[in-house]
């Protein structure tokens, strides 16, 4: 029922506008048709429709509309988070930071606000570095000390679900329907990785009407 949809290393960086414009065109999606978000590893998520079309809305991590618009944020690692019922759509970026500062407890806030039941909402999280790759550190650890049951001990070192987190959130508010992509965004090749390539291309991810 909505396109959910993630470039590739082979679409190039898509902060370039030409990646941009041709990803887009090969998907079918018109730019002006296209709300995107200015990402800050934040928990701040808007509510947005046509009115907003072609906008990058500033200082979000998180879009959510009822209107018949495509919502895109950019990723490299972090999980692009797609949320959809029959009556709305959304997508989230989502590192350690957003799920550390609550923005899943605000998406969930918004889905209730456009007076959608979180038990008919579906969250699709898409290709996203896993616990393959996802070392933490003592900072992490303690600050994820709640979710000790997602590490992984491997070689004195520890890796984190982020993907099983975000699940844990979701059903916790009520949200039952969570799929999880196997794709590792490091072990994967076609997709861009902050860890694996240290540099600052990433992919787009988006969400919007199927038709
Ligand atoms: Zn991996």
């Amino acid at each position: 029922m909505y396109k959910r949809l993630i470039s590739k290393k082979r679409d190039g960086p898509i902060g370039r506008n030409k990646n941009l414009e041709s990803f887009l065109s090969k998907e079918g999606i018109k730019r002006e048709n296209l709300v995107r978000a200015n990402l800050v590893h934040g928990n701040k998520i808007t509510l947005v429709g046509k009115r907003e079309s072609g906008v990058v809305i500033q200082g979000v991590d998180g879009l959510m509309t009822t209107d018949d618009v495509f919502l895109g944020v950019t990723v490299a690692d972090c999980l692009p988070i797609y949320l959809f019922s029959n009556n709305f759509h959304g997508i989230l970026h989502a590192g350690w930071r957003s799920l550390w500062s609550g923005i899943i407890k605000n998406a969930v806030k918004k889905i209730k606000r456009v007076g959608e039941d979180p038990k008919n909402v579906e969250v699709f999280i898409g290709p996203s570095i896993r616990s393959c790759h996802f070392e933490i550190k003592e900072d992490l650890v303690e600050k994820f000390s709640d979710y000790q049951s997602y590490f992984e001990k491997r070689n004195g070192k520890v890796f984190l679900s982020l993907q099983k987190v975000t699940e844990n959130k979701f059903n916790s508010f009520g949200i039952k329907s969570v799929e999880i992509s196997p794709e590792c965004t490091y072990c994967n090749k076609n997709y861009f990785s902050y860890r694996r390539d240290r540099t600052s291309n990433n992919m787009l991810a988006v969400i919007g009407p199927n038709n």
